[in-house]
């Protein structure tokens, strides 16, 4: 089985499928391909098919596959799902043409400088490079001959699998997203009775010289925090007239960029904290007069802060920034008006900072239905000109809906951008919770090899994982409803089907270093030897 899982993942890792591209069905094609070579699947090609990304231009499409056990009549179901799909290749420079060529590209690096430890990982002969090989071919292939190896004994099967290989999870989730109501048509169709979802994306070492091999039960969420600032504006040579949006974005970055009191802790496992993707003014042209807006955004990890509770840790952050703001604004200008000998009056500005569900009401007490009209108008438009993603989708609206307020003081707008991944924090507070987390730890414990392997409770990356729920808390959605400007419009998640869904889940990767860069390499023995048996008796031990 080991020798297969390796011959697979240099063979899917041999075909580009770069997300955002035609060439992610390439790979998917592949994978459907095996599917109908395998014995089982020739007898049984109607549990093998296609899903499509709905209204998809590339139209991307993943693979469902399932093997329904013979031993008993088990309704019993894991859900195994593995991504297709590779981040871009551009980081290789010169060795682009072998980013898909594992075995030429271990070669080829020797004729480099890497850094020190890739350099040592490449001499030591343990581990191969690629790219994707690590960040998930080598899973895929892993559930793909796990899907072999039960399905060639399927009268000794106990339960059942189900198995997604799906595209678009380095995107936006396409893949996934469309899978998740094929789920549930599925456990009503075959009245499955799911247990879990199971991941094997990869596992990297989570500080400099780690050596442990992890396991994680449950996986991180992610919300994008963004800040629309409405300055007043001012000439350059007379600026303490207006306040400067940029002076307050830089001191809600200040505030919020990676400060730990922003992180989720939960079991002792602490969440990143937040750090800025984006912050710019919105001025278009060059001119002496200041900006008058401004907006930033924050990658937020979460653990267990669900987007109502987010919402309220940043309006206090960026209302304590905005204060400060104000504070040494008074400050500097009384030393001013000191050193000039003018008259020091205090400054007429006042820290307010709102979410966006409260402007939005504020306005349609103004003016009513002409609100919701200009949304539709604006809807359409923006829908119409590809040039605008999700988050400058969002932005359009925040500030057409804010221009229409008769209230131009100075003003902070708190809202989410997309996307949103709910953390999955795998308590042990259900049945469902408690079999896998009792499973998952007794099998780490039994298991023996040269590696230290540790269970822990969220999966560090962003994942697929998040959709497998979503908050069952109505403050938890809605305040993401109605905070997510274009949310149903431009941007989708189908939260109802993700509550319906509600599964645990579990990430047993493989072990490598260095995803998304182009040192990115997979530990072979770990990832071959072990981490499939891990996955192996999970299912196994779960359907039992
Ligand atoms: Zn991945």
């Amino acid at each position: 089985m080991n020798k297969k899982i390796e011959e697979l993942t240099l063979e899917l890792a041999s075909i580009r499928g770069v997300v955002g591209t035609k060439e992610e069905n390439h790979v998917v094609e592949k994978v459907y391909e095996k599917f109908m070579n395998m014995n089982y699947f020739k007898y049984h090609p109607d549990m093998v098919k296609y899903v499509y990304i709905k209204d998809d231009k590339l139209k991307r499409k993943s693979v469902l596959a399932m093997v329904k056990g013979e031993k008993s009549s088990s309704n019993k179901t894991v859900i195994l799902i593995g991504h297709t799909d590779t981040v871009g290749i551009s980081d290789y420079g010169n060795l682009m043409e072998y980013a898909a060529n594992p075995l030429e590209l271990t070669k080829k690096l020797n004729e480099v400088t890497l850094p020190d430890d890739a350099a040592k990982d490449l001499e030591s002969g343990e581990y191969i490079f690629g790219r994707g090989i690590f960040d998930m071919k080598c899973g895929v292939a892993t559930l793909m001959t796990l899907v072999e190896t039960i399905s060639d004994d399927v009268e000794n099967f106990e339960g059942n699998i189900v198995f997604a290989a799906v595209c678009d999870e380095e995107g936006n989730s396409g893949g996934m997203l469309s899978v998740v109501p094929e789920l549930l048509k599925l456990r009503e169709k075959e009245n499955f009775d799911y247990l879990a979802v199971i991941d094997t994306d990869y596992s990297a070492p989570r500080y400099d010289g780690d050596d442990t091999r992890y396991v994680y039960v449950g996986t991180v969420g992610k919300l994008m925090p963004t800040f629309y600032i409405v300055g007043s504006e001012a000439h350059g040579g007379d600026p303490f007239k207006g306040i400067d949006p940029n002076q307050i974005a830089g001191a809600i970055t200040n505030e919020i960029n990676l400060n730990t009191k922003y992180s989720d802790i939960a079991e002792g496992e602490v969440c990143v904290p937040p750090i800025t993707l984006r912050q710019q003014d919105l001025k278009t042209e060059y001119s002496v007069q200041t900006a008058r807006t401004s907006y930033l955004y924050f990658n937020y990890g979460t653990h267990i802060s669900t987007p109502d509770q987010v919402m309220e840790k940043v309006i206090d952050g960026a209302n304590l920034a905005f204060q400060n703001v104000i504070d040494s604004l008074n400050a500097e200008y009384r030393k001013y008006c000191n050193l000039s000998g003018f008259p020091y009056e205090k400054l007429p500005w006042k820290a307010r900072v709102m979410p966006y569900e409260k402007l939005y009401n504020l306005v349609k007490e103004e003016k009513g239905e002409e609100v919701d009209k200009l949304i539709d108008d604006l809807n359409e438009k923006l829908l119409d000109d590809p040039n605008i993603d999700e988050r400058m989708f969002a932005l359009k609206i925040v500030e057409e809906i804010h221009k229409m307020w008769s209230d131009k003081d100075p003003v902070v707008i708190v809202y989410f951008s997309p996307p949103y991944y709910p953390h999955i924090y795998v308590e042990g507070k259900n049945p469902l919770e408690e079999k896998l987390l009792n499973t998952v730890n007794e099998i780490v414990e039994n298991t023996e090899s040269k590696y230290d392997i540790e269970v822990k409770k969220f999966y560090p990356y962003i994942s697929d994982l998040s959709y497998a729920a979503a908050p069952k808390e109505t403050d938890a959605v809605d305040s993401l409803k109605s905070n997510m400007p274009g949310f149903g419009v431009k941007y989708s998640l189908p939260i109802e089907e993700m509550q319906k869904l509600n599964l645990p889940v579990v990430n047993i990767g493989p072990f490598g270093k260095d995803a998304h860069k182009f040192t990115e390499r997979l530990q072979k023995d770990y990832s071959f030897n072990i981490a499939p048996k891990l996955v192996y008796d999970t299912i196994i031990n779960l359907l039992k």
